[in-house]
This record gives structure tokens, C-alpha cells and sequence, in this order.
């Protein structure tokens, strides 16, 4: 999941992002109309936390450009105004949400996961394949009945692997819903992720595993 975070208080900022990525969101931080608007031309962003105060301009421009762009992508608002007036055209302009400033982390995390659930949202049912469940909600995988240990990155793989189940994924379309934007991304990462996946699917007995197209992308599947 991969989130756009536009807010100009650095120190709220931070505490936003440190908290959705423990969250295993991955989560790319501007705080300028500019940045962001660049942003989401080349991301296709899961979500969208949106500040409408910002140095070069009013958030609710980024959130017109985006609906502009017939873009369903869901956008919670944040404000610190206690004015009805700005809730109202943020809902009016497209927003899907919003939360006062100051908000509780917890709370923040419950409203963005209740619009990534909608329908047509990126947390959709629990997926399945094989023996494999993956409850997209509580970031819960199963073989057979048992929870199995998966890292943050290595969940991320295999949700994109799970939805697109029998079809071949594309090695950059991982790499964009695993990294943000600065992140270090190295030529292997993802064939890392992808060799410690296979090797916790095997172990747990899994009855699905991960194919290489070499030079194209990944497959997820049945065994032989
Ligand atoms: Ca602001």
C-alpha cells in the first residue's frame, strides 16, 4: 500500500509517517502543492492525506487536479481550522474524508484503512490462493490455518503477487508499491523479498509458489 502524505508541519509530518509505516504503509512525505502535484502524476497512490495549508498554495488545488484527472484515488483531508466552511468544500471538491487537527495516530490509521476498504478500495477481501489467505486488513498471512511470519516488504510482495494470482507482475510494479520516493533501491531488492517469500511459503508447506520470468517479472501459481 502505497500512500501520499502532504503536510508542512515537519514535526507532524514525521510522527505521520513513522506511524503509518509501522503500519507497513509505504509512505512518500511533500509539503509543497508542487512536489505533490509531480507526485501523483508519475504514483498511482493507494490514498492520499492531505493538509490544505501549505507554503506555495491550498491543498484542495492538488485534490482538484486529482479528481480532474478522473483519478478515484481516496483522499482524507486534514485541518487545523475549526471552520465548517473548509470541511464542507473539502467534502464539496472531492475529499473522501477528514480528521481535525490534532488527531489521535490510532484514529488517523482506523479512517485511512476504512477508505483503502471501500468498495473498489486497494484493501479489499482477504485474498486467497492455494492453501495461502492473506487478510489484507489485519496484514495476516496463512497456510492452511497457521499465521505465518512475513516482513513488512515481503507481505507487500506477495499482496501484488496474491491480486494478480496467475498472471506475471512486472518487477518496476513491485518496486513501486514497495519503495517510496529517496528510498534506496537496489538492482536485487525485490528478487531478495522474493527469494526469502519463497523460502517462508515452502517451509509453511504452502501449495502456491513464485515463479521468475527472467528479464519480465514474477508469477504466483500452483506447484507442479
Ligand atoms: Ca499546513
Amino acid at each position: 500500500m502505497r500512500l501520499l502524505l502532504v503536510e508542512d508541519n515537519q514535526r507532524l509530518a514525521e510522527t505521520t509517517k513513522e506511524g503509518l509505516e509501522k503500519e507497513s504503509f509505504t509512505v512518500d512525505w511533500f509539503d509543497t502543492v508542487g512536489e505533490s502535484e509531480a507526485a501523483i502524476e508519475t504514483v498511482s497512490y493507494d490514498a492520499i492525506v492531505l493538509d490544505l495549508g501549505l507554503p506555495d498554495g491550498d491543498g484542495m488545488d492538488i485534490l482538484k487536479q486529482l479528481r480532474a484527472r478522473k483519478s478515484s484515488t481516496p483522499v482524507l483531508i486534514l485541518t487545523a481550522r475549526d471552520g465548517v466552511d473548509d470541511r464542507v468544500k473539502g467534502l464539496d471538491g472531492g475529499a473522501d474524508d477528514y480528521l481535525l487537527k490534532p488527531f489521535a495516530m490510532a484514529e488517523l490509521i482506523a479512517r485511512v484503512r476504512a477508505l483503502l476498504r471501500r468498495p473498489g478500495g486497494a484493501l479489499g477481501l482477504a485474498l486467497t490462493a492455494g492453501n495461502v489467505s492473506f487478510d489484507t486488513a489485519a496484514r495476516e498471512v496463512r497456510v492452511d490455518e497457521n499465521v505465518i511470519s512475513v516482513s513488512r516488504r515481503e507481505m507487500g510482495v506477495l499482496e501484488q503477487l496474491m491480486r494478480r494470482y496467475g498472471r506475471v507482475v512486472p518487477k518496476d510494479i513491485l518496486e513501486d508499491k514497495l519503495y517510496g520516493f529517496g528510498e534506496e533501491v537496489t538492482s536485487n531488492s525485490v528478487e531478495v523479498h522474493i527469494s526469502r517469500l519463497r523460502k517462508r511459503l515452502s517451509k509453511a508447506n504452502a501449495d502456491i509458489s513464485v515463479h521468475t520470468l527472467r528479464g519480465v517479472g514474477y508469477l504466483l501459481s500452483e506447484d507442479d
